[in-house]
């Protein structure tokens, strides 16, 4: 079992759609988003364009993340999450060095975005429920929306096929961008697109084999 994620670049219309969908899951604190929209300039004038691409931590097979961690707050689980224990991090931002994509956040001190103080949706951690004054001071990242694949266990509900077991910005998606599934199950719908589109994964070079897989655009 290795989750993964595919995100189909000719589907995608860069709406944000995702990103608001993870800040709304996880009510990530101001200027920290696990989910993020990359641009690029391709093409020259007058046929110039301008491109997007979602991203988010990749939950690398090859994590240089996790060997870095002096606390092992950094881990990697049998079915290849890359997630963080915020009561053994100290902070200590080696992880966000070693992260080649830049997909690591420190929790600063300031937690509200308002001066008037947390609102009730900062105050619950939003639908995920995260404890975020007992995060400050360490790394965060995205969890692959650890929580909601945790209510299949006993409950028959299929991660990337029902919704209240798929990651917040996979159901999100008016495009139906993106799957959910296992890479490791080569008859999954996952591993047949990544076989037929092509799918490839950012930094290449990094060696750290991403479990996003990009579907170029036709
Ligand atoms: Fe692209 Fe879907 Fe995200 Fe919108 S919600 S930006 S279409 S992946
Ligand atoms: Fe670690 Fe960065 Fe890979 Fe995520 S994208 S697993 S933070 S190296
Ligand atoms: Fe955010 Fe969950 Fe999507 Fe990660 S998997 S980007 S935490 S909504």
């Amino acid at each position: 079992m290795r989750w993964g994620m595919t995100i189909d670049l000719g589907r995608c219309t860069g709406c944000y759609g995702c990103v608001l969908a993870c800040k709304q899951e996880h009510s990530t604190p101001t200027g920290i988003h696990f989910r993020r929209m990359m641009f690029e300039e391709v093409g020259q004038y007058p046929t110039a364009r301008r491109r997007h691409a979602p991203v988010q931590c990749n939950h690398c097979a090859e994590p240089p993340c996790v060997p870095v961690c002096p606390t092992k707050a950094t881990y990697q689980r049998q079915d290849g999450l890359v997630l963080v224990d915020a009561d053994v991090c100290i902070g200590c931002g080696y992880c966000m060095t070693a992260c080649p994509y830049e997909h690591r956040h420190f929790v600063e001190d300031k937690l509200a975005h308002f001066d008037s103080g947390l609102t009730p949706h900062e105050q619950a951690g939003g639908e995920a429920g995260h404890d975020w004054d007992a995060r400050r001071d360490t790394v965060v990242k995205c969890t692959f929306c650890e929580h909601r694949l945790a209510r299949a266990e006993g409950t028959g509900l299929k991660p990337g096929v029902d919704r209240e077991a798929t990651p917040a910005c996979v159901i999100t998606c008016p495009a139906d961008a993106m799957t959910f599934g296992d890479l490791s199950d080569p008859d999954s719908e996952i591993s047949r697109l990544i076989a037929e589109r092509q799918g490839f994964g950012l930094l290449p070079e990094a060696g750290t084999r991403p479990s996003i897989y990009y579907l170029p655009d036709r």
